[in-house]
């Protein structure tokens, strides 16, 4: 029996795979990644958007084998060093002031927390979201993700209005100038606001994502904020994605918006812990300390895996790896824009950094082509490269994250191979 019959025989069917007969990865380095027969592809996705710096990190594996050699787990209940030592760093880079740490185990949890906060704070279940998001697979998160793919219930612990703002590529606010947008959608803001009570929090990803790396003006989040501050609703930067340099020309996604501050609570996950499970949610202390009971994560915070976002974040630091996106990224946006002008099917090319999405749709419409989408990603497996996929249930932008010390000559190699792929199929 394959591999594949014998996940098919025992993991859940709704455990998304990509391509026809999937891959058995078996060993990484730098940007690439191996399968269990022998190929090797260039790794466009970063694992998923997990392997921030590079596969095998030797900084990052010595971490963890000596933390490993001392101890794996002390829980939470103790103090243990790493922890604390990354909390101090992340507390100062995330612009909060007086912030506390809280970490946690996977992005959902830290959602879960941050949603937690602000609804015991104004105690009260009601928060915003935006309409194409998507916040992890909890009961609390799935609860906020207006991307209908990953979004399963409509059952929900919290009562969700969804805001728009986060998309914006079709409709009539996509014929709007920026600051047009941002005021429509300001203005759109406050008239709920007015008809809505206690709203706790709005909890946004500065760029979605799963729905397909689309981003606002910037700008937009700062005249929420605005909005926000006047109604006593907290402001929720899931940074899940965006954070740690990714986007290149910011550290967190919410900087792109940073006229009126930081904001209130910021989650993050996926790459702090270059593939070992870090998630955290950061917070001014009055906010943070507000919640009236213990509560803890089991694993959340264990020496190893802090060990490893000590060496991945001191590693991405020491070596400008956010520079390297915007410079790197900004070249690959550029090689992917001349070569979608000649692709009927590529309607934009979007990004920013090493966070940059293709869109695909039917020649000479605006209507989304999943199945081009599907086709490419094998086309560009079979050419040796791996991509994700995402924009709702359409899923038709090919999405494209690598690890950040990408070099010029592999986004070289994988525009070309990228090229290949999309005239192909
Ligand atoms: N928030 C965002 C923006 C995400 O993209 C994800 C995962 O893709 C999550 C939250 C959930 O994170 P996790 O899968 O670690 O629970």
């Amino acid at each position: 029996m394959s591999l594949f019959e014998r996940h098919r025989a025992v993991i859940p069917d709704w455990v998304a795979l990509y391509y026809r007969s999937p891959i058995e990865i078996t060993h990484g380095e730098g940007r690439r990644v191996w399968d269990a027969d022998g190929n090797s592809y260039l790794d466009f996705f970063g694992g998923i958007l997990t392997t921030m710096t590079a596969h095998a990190l030797p900084e990052v594996t010595r971490a963890v084998t000596e933390q490993a050699g001392r101890i794996l787990h002390s829980s939470t209940l103790y103090l243990n060093r790493p922890m604390v030592e990354l909390a101090e760093r992340i507390a100062a880079l995330s612009g909060i002031p007086d912030a506390r740490v809280f970490f946690t185990t996977s992005g959902t949890e830290a959602n879960d927390t941050a949603l937690l906060l602000a609804t015991a704070r104004r105690r009260s279940p009601q928060v915003l979201a935006m309409r194409n998001s998507y916040h992890g697979r909890s009961f609390s998160a799935v609860a906020v993700t207006g991307n209908r793919a990953w979004s399963p219930t409509g059952l929900s612990p919290l009562q969700t209005l969804y805001v728009h703002g986060g998309v914006r590529t079709r409709g009539p606010f996509a014929r709007l100038s920026d600051a047009e947008f941002i005021a429509a959608c300001a203005a759109d803001l406050e008239d709920l606001l007015g008809h809505t009570r206690e709203v706790a929090a709005l909890i946004a990803e500065p760029i979605q994502g799963v729905g397909g790396f689309t981003s606002p003006p910037d700008g937009l989040y700062a005249a929420f904020r605005e909005v926000l501050d006047r109604h006593g609703v907290l402001w929720i930067s899931d940074e899940v994605q965006t954070g740690w340099g990714r986007t290149g020309d910011h550290f967190w996604g919410w900087q792109a918006h940073a006229g009126n501050g930081p904001p209130d609570i910021l989650t993050f996950a996926k790459g702090i812990g270059n593939g070992m499970s870090v998630g955290g949610v950061v917070a001014r202390a009055e906010i943070m300390n507000g919640l009236d009971a213990n509560s803890i994560s089991t694993f959340g915070g264990s020496p190893v895996t802090m060990a490893a976002g000590l060496a991945n974040l001191s590693h991405l630091l020491e070596n400008d790896l956010q520079g390297n996106a915007r410079r790197v990224g900004g070249l690959l946006i550029e090689r992917l824009r001349a070569i979608g002008a000649t692709v009927p099917a590529v309607r934009e090319i979007r990004g920013r950094g090493l966070m940059i999405g293709v869109e695909l749709v039917r020649p000479g419409t605006d209507e989304a082509h999943p199945e081009a989408a599907a086709a490419v990603l094998e086309a560009a497996r079979e050419g040796g490269l791996l991509i994700g996929k995402g924009g709702g249930h359409d899923t038709s932008v090919l999405r494209i994250a690598p690890p950040l010390s990408l070099t010029v000559a592999e986004a070289e190699e994988g525009a070309a191979i990228l090229a290949r792929a999309l005239r192909q199929a």
